[in-house]
């Protein structure tokens, strides 16, 4: 037997139907990729391939009228071909794809959760404050956006009629590099149990161009949710780096890719029907299309806006009574928290174009991380990074410890390359890589404390041992 057969075999073991129970994956057809829910109900042939009525009758058409014409098939791989062309073809080395596994759409109008399932906003954000350290009010401003969120969800769901519409919250989060954007959103995928799914806004570009198109997103989107259309209409996209496709101020350049590319995102946030390919973030005829509705994908969109600060600052100086101008400026330059004054006029200011704006109507903004909050993210959350590396000697039965000189000047050194939390971990294994390789050589060795001096190679390590000698070094 090939591997081609093997192959086929295996598909037709995955392909049929759990004992005693209905299959719940779709069939896909096998010359116009179209799963059942969009083609109708198929006709099985021998080795489990489907076949859609459409394309079955054009088959029957083309025979019927004596001419058979395969191009009238559509999609059918190698359908133009002469047979001359077939010794050129290196045949076993062509990868016919495995067959997708799409899930069947469970009834839209049936609920799979309650009301009381959705955490309320106080339970929501104290789930986040076991991971993110600081940035309580987006944290807050979070919570309550998600909470929303699902209950429209739900509404939506219910199947009733709803006199009042209750629109969507997609969230902008504005705050520099390493403040936990990312992290914010991905442990609120975690806590709510929804599939995620992260993209670059810069790696997106419209339709025709080098690049993942937008709707990549949203198949992305569906393979975190194992191919489960229904999960994938409730998950959550998340586009970084979005202050990147901000419209160009300089208007000599006829670069319009930022602002045409937001414009091409709008339907896709606002809710609309998208076709994706399953399995693939490539269209063609030998990937199964799905459409999945983003009506109820929460969008939330990140970007760390650099110089907007500087925006703000000057709408707030020119607004205010003439004169006292330059006062304000110096007042506003030492503002820690100038960003949560971010109005939409700002972010046009910016670059980004007011409809963009109108489909996001919750702004987030996340503060720089201070000294202090560096140090708490070092040894407090669930899994601190300090917790880990006391977690790894504890494995040797070596007690791990710091001073808290030590994590301030770990904080420090972050704070130097200005890439926030990031920089951390970094840090951390620069110096802690000599410690994990030394430790384990020496058996007496009982406890290790990591102090500044240490740090700043002015000494060295801390070392108790276990049977009360005096350390080597
Ligand atoms: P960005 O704001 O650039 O998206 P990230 O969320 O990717 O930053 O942060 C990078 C890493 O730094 C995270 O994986 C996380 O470990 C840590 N981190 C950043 N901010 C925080 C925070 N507020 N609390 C705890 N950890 C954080």
């Amino acid at each position: 037997m090939d591997e081609r057969e093997k192959d086929s075999l295996e598909q037709e073991k995955q392909g049929a139907p759990a004992e005693g129970g209905e299959d719940e994956y779709e069939k896909v057809c096998y010359v116009c990729r179209r799963p059942e829910s969009k083609a109708g109900p198929m006709i099985t042939m021998p080795g489990n391939m489907h076949l859609c009525h459409d394309c079955m009758q054009k088959a029957f058409d083309s025979v019927t009228s004596g001419n058979l014409d395969w191009s009238k098939i559509q999609n059918m791989p190698y359908m133009n071909m002469n047979f001359s062309d077939l010794k050129n073809m290196n045949i076993p080395e062509m990868e016919i794809p495995k067959k997708q596994k799409i899930k069947k759409r469970s009834d839209e109008k049936k609920l799979d959760f309650e009301l009381k399932d959705i955490p309320a906003p106080h339970v929501i954000k104290s789930r986040l404050d076991e991971y993110v350290i600081g940035q309580e009010k987006a944290k807050k401003v979070i919570s309550v956006a998600v909470y929303n969120h699902y209950k429209r969800v739900y509404m939506a769901a219910k199947g009733e009629k709803q006199d009042v519409r209750i629109e969507k919250s997609n969230i902008l989060m504005v705050g520099p590099t390493g403040s936990g954007k990312t992290y914010l959103v991905k442990t609120l995928a975690e806590l709510l149990e929804v599939p995620l799914a992260i993209a670059d806004a810069t790696s997106l570009t419209e339709a025709g161009y080098i690049g993942d198109d937008i709707e990549s997103v949203i198949s992305k989107l569906l393979a975190a949710a194992g191919n489960d259309v229904t999960k994938a209409e409730r998950g959550i996209v998340f586009i970084d780096e979005i202050d990147k496709i901000a419209k160009k101020k300089n208007m000599n350049t006829r670069d319009v890719s930022g602002e045409s590319v937001q414009q091409e995102l709008l339907k896709l946030l606002e809710g609309t029907k998208v076709e994706v390919p399953v399995g693939s973030n490539q269209k063609n005829a030998l990937t199964p299309m799905e459409t999945v509705n983003t009506d109820n994908i929460l969008f939330i969109c990140g970007g760390a806006f650099p110089d907007l600060e500087d925006i703000i600052k000057e709408r707030l100086t020119r607004r205010s009574s003439i004169g006292f101008a330059s006062d304000l400026k110096d007042r506003y330059d030492q503002d820690p928290d100038l960003l949560s004054k971010v109005t939409n006029e700002d972010l046009r200011a910016f670059g980004m174009i007011p409809e963009f704006l109108g489909r996001l109507p919750v702004t987030v903004t996340l503060q720089k991380l201070t000294k202090e909050l560096l140090v708490t993210i070092l040894k407090e959350p669930k899994n601190a990074i300090l917790k880990q590396y006391v977690k790894l000697l504890e494995l040797d039965e070596v007690r791990l410890e710091f001073e808290d000189g030590a994590l301030e000047w770990i904080a420090e050194e972050a704070l130097k390359r200005d890439t926030g939390a990031r920089a951390l971990r970094a840090i951390m294994e620069d110096f802690m890589l000599d410690i994990m390789y030394e430790i384990p050589k020496d058996p007496d060795i009982g406890s290790v404390i990591i102090t500044r001096s240490y740090l700043e190679k002015k000494g060295g390590p801390l070392i108790e041992m276990r049977s009360g000698l005096l350390p080597h070094a």
